[in-house]
């Protein structure tokens, strides 16, 4: 289980790939979560890596 986000393990995962609600990339993957004014969405790993760097 070390790259839980990677292959077919996404694929059990229900829209998986959509646009990132903050960077708004399309079709990107949105299987990390995010914390934003008490709410966890799913974001890119991208936003993931700047909320946890902050
Ligand atoms: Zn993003």
């Amino acid at each position: 289980m070390s790259k839980p986000n990677r292959g077919r393990n996404i694929k059990k995962v229900a829209n998986w790939r959509g646009t990132c609600p903050l960077c708004d990339r399309k079709r990107v993957k949105l299987l990390w979560p995010y914390t934003k004014d008490g709410d966890t969405i799913n974001v890119c790993k991208i936003c993931y890596a700047h909320q946890n760097k902050a």
